[in-house]
């Protein structure tokens, strides 16, 4: 049988993985050509090193998000598969007013009774509404608990009467939604709220860096990458898909008979699809999931942990910038002398604070520490900004779930060769893309194995 060609467009983990299970599933032979636009392949998974002494951190996404114990975990399961070791991540405290609310007694402590009682009411209803089983399910177009309900989480916190008790929830998940509460769904609210509880969920990194699961992937695939190749069109010639890319002024055409569109809902404008039909299904599915979220991390570097005799944890919630997320980089590897904290700022004040130079983000993180960690500043060596406006997504899937095949496919007449994979498709994460990566693998495989059989069965 011919050799089948197909396209990857985006060498982040989407892009990766597809094409590592497409090469896993096909019975086939499979060529794969992979584009990606920047000099390196991983996209937002990151682990860069300070410049001052050569200690990693999470520049983009910081943790996985462990389902084992509900059932199967295909992330968990390809991260062993790769060989990678992973470590228990965890956390529970919000400080809020310089105190450190970790509990209901603590909030009975710090914020009364009142408030106490509150939090529990509203912690029921939030478990009322989804259990740990319809948690697990509720990305796929069967597993959502409720009705399509097109009201925003903001009209259900409404509900919760004190204002403390209001913000602590807020502060609580403002840095996972990425977002404001009146710009999301109750849905993918209450899930960033109850995904705090182990559960429901629990957490880990992989030892030696997040991105070692790129790079792991990638050694493993045999597909032509061709880094710094930025797509710019696609259109079909026949019963080819036409991939037009540019690397330093020198533009390209290539041609497949599948075509997978591996990018961020937010890049995906940037490409022209060609052709009245197929441009009018990309942007109808484009608008359908454009629910731009937003994050900006400043990570800095000290030298020596001075907050461990208050703080022991992998991360803390922070009141400031409408609630922001703190991590103790540097428990990701025991045994450094230095200290790394990471702030990961999320919602609409990143797009007013990601014109500021990095020396302000930087002050103005350290100005957000606590009173009582405040005399650690003396220890700072280093900063670092990581700005991700529009890189991730305020309502993943959208107001009202796709089926998963529409999901994947915007254009199933003329063009289902060319699929979609993106966790903004599921719910925002790496489990997401996975599970995207996943599902258009299998259909790819699918038709070659069936074209194969067809072309070999003899007519009589
Ligand atoms: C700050 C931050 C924190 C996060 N934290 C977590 C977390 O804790 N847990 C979690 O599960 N997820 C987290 N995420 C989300 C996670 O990073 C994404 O789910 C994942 O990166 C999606 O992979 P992707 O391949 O779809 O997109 P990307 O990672 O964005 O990769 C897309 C790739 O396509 C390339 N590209 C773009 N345009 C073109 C073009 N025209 N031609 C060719 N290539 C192109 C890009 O350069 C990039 O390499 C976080 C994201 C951010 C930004």
């Amino acid at each position: 049988m011919r050799m089948k060609h197909v396209g990857i467009i985006g060498g982040g983990p989407g892009g990766l993985m597809t094409a590592y299970l497409l090469e896993k599933m096909a019975d086939t032979p499979v060529s794969i050509t992979l584009f990606e636009a920047s000099h390196r392949l991983g996209g937002k998974v990151l682990t860069p090193r300070f410049h001052h002494v050569p200690v990693r951190y999470e520049a983009g996404a910081a943790e996985f998000y462990d389902y084992a114990h509900f059932d199967e975990d295909p992330l968990k399961d390809l991260i062993a598969e790769l060989g990678l070791s992973i470590g228990r991540m965890g956390g529970s405290a919000v400080i809020m007013r310089d105190q450190i609310i970790s509990n209901l007694e603590d909030i009975r402590e710090h914020l009364g009774p009142h408030a106490q009682r509150e939090l529990t009411a509203f912690d029921q209803l939030a478990k009322d509404r989804i259990n740990p089983a319809e948690f697990f399910h509720s990305d796929h177009p069967d597993g959502a608990p409720h009705p399509p309900d097109d009201r925003r989480f903001d009209t259900l916190l409404a509900g919760i009467a004190e204002p403390a008790t209001r913000q602590f929830v807020e502060h609580l998940i403002h840095s996972d939604l990425a977002t404001e509460p009146h710009r999301t769904s109750i849905t993918y609210g209450l899930q960033n709220y109850l995904m705090n509880d182990p559960a429901y969920m629990q957490l880990y990194s992989i030892v030696g860096g997040n991105e070692q699961l790129p790079r792991e992937l990638a050694a493993r695939i045999h597909a032509t990458t061709l880094l710094e190749h930025r797509v710019e069109r696609v259109d079909k010639q026949g019963n080819k898909l036409r991939v037009t890319s540019h690397c330093r002024g020198v533009s390209r055409t290539d041609e497949f008979d599948y075509v997978v569109v591996a990018l961020p809902h937010n890049s995906v404008p940037n490409v022209t699809f060609a052709g009245e039909h197929l441009s009018a299904a990309v942007r109808e599915h484009q608008s359908h999931y454009d629910h731009p979220a937003h994050y900006l991390r400043v990570t800095i570097l000290f030298d020596r942990p001075f907050w461990r005799s208050r703080l022991s944890d992998s991360f803390w919630m922070l009141d400031s910038f409408g609630g922001c997320c703190l991590y103790d980089e540097s428990s990701r590897e025991p045994g450094h002398s230095h200290g790394i904290l990471g702030w990961l700022l999320g919602g609409e004040i990143v797009r007013e604070m990601s014109s500021w130079d990095d020396d302000r983000l930087i002050a103005a993180a350290l100005d957000s520490l606590p009173e009582f960690l405040q005399s650690g500043r003396e220890h700072f060596l280093e900063g670092r900004v990581h700005r991700w406006v529009g890189a991730v997504n305020a309502m993943p899937g959208g107001d009202v779930y796709h089926n998963l095949d529409q999901r994947h496919r915007p254009e199933p007449r003329q063009h289902a060769e060319l699929l979609f994979v993106g966790d903004y498709l599921f719910d925002s994460t790496l489990n997401g893309v996975l599970d995207s990566a996943e599902y258009v693998a299998s259909c790819i495989a699918g038709e070659l194995a069936e074209r194969s059989t067809v072309q070999t069965t003899p007519l009589y």
